[in-house]
């Protein structure tokens, strides 16, 4: 079928205002946050779940490859359309469907904001947990395929441990439901194959979450260190004390100074690193843990422990490390923002030889990480038109990835593999670990028209970064 016979259809499904196809209002969709990019031929808006279907029922039929868009936040690659197609956008499926407080669940649209939803239910005194840094405009669904994290998951788990049942359209078209508002299905668990699945099985357009009880006390502490080592001997120390913070952060000095020059936070600009700590729970106690905790600290020489008085102090400490990707993206016209994952027991090693490889490859680097997940994003800014400057990063970057990988962690903590890093999933997968994945993926996605060049290393290119597409 020609392009204009298929805009045709595919209007006659969605109706002619949800189907771009002229260059000028493309251009948005070729992009993510990541630093590739590549040029859909069509984005169709769906509203429901049928619409969903018979947009996939023709692709299946025209093999026409796809891919499912969010709000586009994604660091790894994942929305972008790298053989072309039609990028089916979920925004405009933003609907919170039903909330049961009794049993504690919602029932969401995949285009929900992922904020939007405490903001909905906070009145009742719940919230959504998962609640990565992008929350004011990522969606839902874009969190279900990249199994998204975030600070308070230290406690609670990331998104595969709030997320019960889905509905998903197969790349065939075929309307499927996993799990639902129960527990324990029976079954094989699709629902957490789904999860973290990066768009590659099908195109999830409903989602049962948990929502949860807002603690009844909330305490936050920022402890400043006159060196990494005593931080993070700090976060080991805390989580050996039985005591598990809500939240536990950690930014380096590079990352403090953009914050404060932005956000105003009140964190100490001398100081080589802060902790951002969270304790939650009951009212009873509560003075008590943070005693224990500025205890913890002061006993692993930080210079100042600083408890926030009120709710507007809290929030303050939160919006610095809520707006350090932001803060940082001022100092320069991009940043390459990783995000790997080490044993807590090898975060200073790790840290140090970042600095080291960031000497080697003379790029700057600012490091703001979930520190009790041991989940680091260095960032690394640079000038995207300097050609040199951008390869250097990719190289460090890769070489990052690699020391961590040597740690015991590995290549992605939350972000996804997308098409960032699909070239390196061979350092932690063998051959055999691959191949049972792919032979998954070709039962739900036998034909690779749904979100193809994406997780998997690509036949005949290699680990090189001068590869990777742009
Ligand atoms: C400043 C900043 C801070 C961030 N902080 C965090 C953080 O703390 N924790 C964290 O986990 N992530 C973080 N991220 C990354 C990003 O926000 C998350 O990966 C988020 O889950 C992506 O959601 P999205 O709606 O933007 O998805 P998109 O970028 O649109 O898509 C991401 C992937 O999901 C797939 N997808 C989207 N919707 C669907 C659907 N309905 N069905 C099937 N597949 C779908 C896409 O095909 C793609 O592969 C951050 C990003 C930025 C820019």
């Amino acid at each position: 079928m020609d392009k204009k016979n298929l805009i045709e259809e595919l209007a006659q499904i969605v109706g002619v205002e949800n189907v771009f196809h002229e260059p000028e209002d493309l251009v948005t969709y070729q992009y993510d946050a990541y630093l590739s990019r590549a040029m859909p031929d069509f984005v169709v808006f769906p509203t429901t779940t049928e619409q969903v279907s018979e947009i996939l029922k023709v692709a299946s039929r025209e093999k026409v490859p796809f891919v499912a868009r969010g709000a586009g936040t994604g660091i790894s690659g994942g929305a972008i359309p790298v053989k072309g197609g039609m990028v089916v956008a979920l925004s405009r499926m933003n609907k919170i469907l039903e909330v049961d407080f009794e049993n504690r669940r919602a029932r969401v649209q995949p285009g929900v904001i992922n904020l939007d939803l405490s903001h909905a239910i906070k009145d009742k005194g719940f919230h959504y947990i998962p609640d990565p840094a992008s929350q004011q405009s990522c969606t839902i669904g874009g969190n279900v395929a990249e199994n998204a994290g975030g600070p308070h998951c230290l406690a609670y788990g990331v998104t595969t441990n709030h997320v019960l049942g889905l509905t998903v359209v197969l790349p065939n078209g075929e309307i499927i439901h996993t799990g639902g508002k129960a527990l324990d299905y029976p079954g094989y668990d699709l629902t957490g194959l789904l999860v973290g699945s990066e768009g590659t099985l099908g195109i999830v357009t409903e989602i049962v979450v948990r929502i949860e009880h807002r603690p009844e006390a909330v305490k936050t502490l920022l402890a400043s260190f006159s060196n990494m080592l005593d931080a993070a001997k700090t976060v080991s120390a805390i989580i050996a004390s039985g005591t598990i913070p809500a939240a536990l952060e950690m930014m380096d000095k590079p990352a403090i100074e953009a914050v404060e020059a932005f956000a105003h936070a009140g964190y100490p600009v001398e100081a080589a690193a802060v902790l951002l700590i969270e304790l939650e729970g009951l009212k009873d106690g509560m003075d008590r843990l943070a005693k224990k905790i500025v205890e913890i600290c002061q006993s692993h020489k930080a210079i100042e422990v600083k408890v926030a008085q009120n709710e507007q102090e809290r929030m303050q400490l939160w919006k610095g490390r809520k707006c350090a990707a932001g803060a940082i993206g001022r100092i320069c016209n991009k940043y390459y923002l990783h995000d790997c994952v080490v044993p807590r027991n090898k975060l200073v090693a790790v840290l140090s030889e970042i600095y080291q490889i960031a000497e080697k490859y003379q790029v700057r680097v600012a490091n703001v990480f979930h520190a009790g997940d041991g989940n680091l994003h260095p960032l690394v800014p640079m000038d995207m038109s300097d050609r040199d400057q951008v390869e250097r990063a990719l190289r460090a970057g890769d070489e990052i990835l690699k020391c961590c990988i040597q740690a015991g962690g590995t290549l992605s903590g939350e972000h996804g593999i997308g098409l960032e890093k699909n070239e390196l999933m061979p350092l932690i997968f063998n051959e055999a670990d691959l191949n049972a994945m792919k032979k998954v993926k070709a039962v739900f996605n036998p034909e690779d028209l749904c979100n193809p060049g994406k997780i998997f290393p690509t036949p005949g290119r290699c680990l090189e970064v001068t590869q990777r597409p742009r």
